[in-house]
């Protein structure tokens, strides 16, 4: 076992006590990609799952620049305010260098940071997909049993990551802009179909009346789409993540859509759908990894690789060999 790490019991009672710095240390604990971390990180998830399940989980998305740190920092207050302990699983900026010159070197949601109320963990950059990490999950899993009550986990709008979110979170909420082009926005069709609600951010000042015009025609688009199995039609609204203003109403929505879908039963069983996916990720991620630590798979891969590139040799028929190389030696090894 490696320094700094906890025992078991140790993480956990530390979790269930609210304690946010063993809540940070746990998180990176799940995210390590030490073999001797992986035991304790699945026993940790195992132990706590009793106490998971009880926050609201909100994927917020949009492209850089739109709002959502702002966003955040002001939503997470106004929940503060009503009694809600939040966390927030952010982008890293680190990790979205590209974007230099929109982030910068801020910090993100300082207040938010600030207050013990709330807990506020960047994606690890380098593994992420948009600022989801493959222990996203994990991660929302701890901080409800940590006590938070709300959790978002934001993403940039960058095709995948959304998809991934959405298959982790209770409702998913789409910033946009006004007047900026759905294009430009790099907004598809796609994102917006699974959206639970659209916010038109920066609705203050000079661009009340453009954001306005964007919620009707938004509005007027979604009602194209065929409705969602769940039988929600997906709310548009406009705000500003500087003055507040629309951001009340924002989680009025929220906690509208979540009573509808505890009362009609889709809530669970989106949960559910939602963890059998989990297992299904998992477990190809686990076979993904034994099957390329195997040294017999590595050396043939190095051997014959070449071939497959230059034509001379049928991708199909070398996975085939490569995959009966991995089950001889897995055997073996689990014999
Ligand atoms: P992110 O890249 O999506 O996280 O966007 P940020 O939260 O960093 O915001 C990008 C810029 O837009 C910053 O300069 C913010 O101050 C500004 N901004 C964010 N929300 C609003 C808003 O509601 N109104 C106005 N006027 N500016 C905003």
């Amino acid at each position: 076992m490696i320094k700094n790490r906890k025992s078991l019991e140790e993480y956990k009672e530390g979790i269930l006590k609210g304690d946010r710095a063993v809540l940070a240390q746990s998180i990176t604990l799940v995210e390590s990609s030490l073999p001797s971390d992986s035991d304790l990180a699945s026993s940790l998830v195992q132990e706590i799952l009793p106490y998971t399940g009880k926050s609201i989980r909100i994927g917020i998305t949009g492209v850089p620049g739109v709002g959502k740190s702002t966003f955040i920092e002001t939503f997470g207050k106004l929940l503060l305010e009503k009694g809600k302990k939040v966390a927030v699983l952010a982008v890293d900026p680190s990790s979205q260098k590209t974007k230099g010159s929109i982030l910068g070197d801020k910090t993100r949601m300082e207040k938010l940071a600030a207050d013990r109320r709330a807990f506020i963990r960047p994606s690890p950059s380098g593994t992420t997909l948009g600022g989801v990490s493959a222990k996203t999950r994990e991660a929302m899993l701890l901080c409800e049993a940590a006590g938070f009550d709300v959790i978002l986990v934001e993403t940039v709008g960058v095709g995948q990551s959304e998809t991934a979110v959405k298959g982790m979170v209770d409702f998913f909420l789409l910033l946009m802009l006004a007047g900026a082009g759905d294009e430009l926005q790099g907004i598809k069709k796609g994102i917006m179909e699974m959206a639970d609600g659209i916010l038109i951010n920066k609705a203050d000042g000079e661009n009340i009346q453009a954001a306005k015009k964007a919620k009707n025609h938004y509005r007027n688009a979604l009602h194209l789409f065929p409705p969602s199995e769940n039988g929600w039609y997906p709310s548009v609204i406009t705000g500003s993540s500087i003055t507040g203003e629309g951001l009340d109403e924002c989680w009025q929505i929220i906690e509208k859509y979540q009573q509808k879908m505890l009362n009609s039963g889709f809530f669970e069983k989106n949960r559910a759908e939602q963890r059998l996916k989990w297992l299904d990720e998992y477990v190809q991620y686990l076979l993904g990894k034994a099957f390329h630590e195997e040294a017999k798979v590595q050396k043939l891969l190095a051997a014959e690789k070449e071939h497959v590139r230059t034509g001379k040799l049928s991708p199909l028929t070398f996975a085939r060999n490569l995959m009966n190389v991995f089950f001889e030696n897995f055997q073996v090894k689990n014999s």
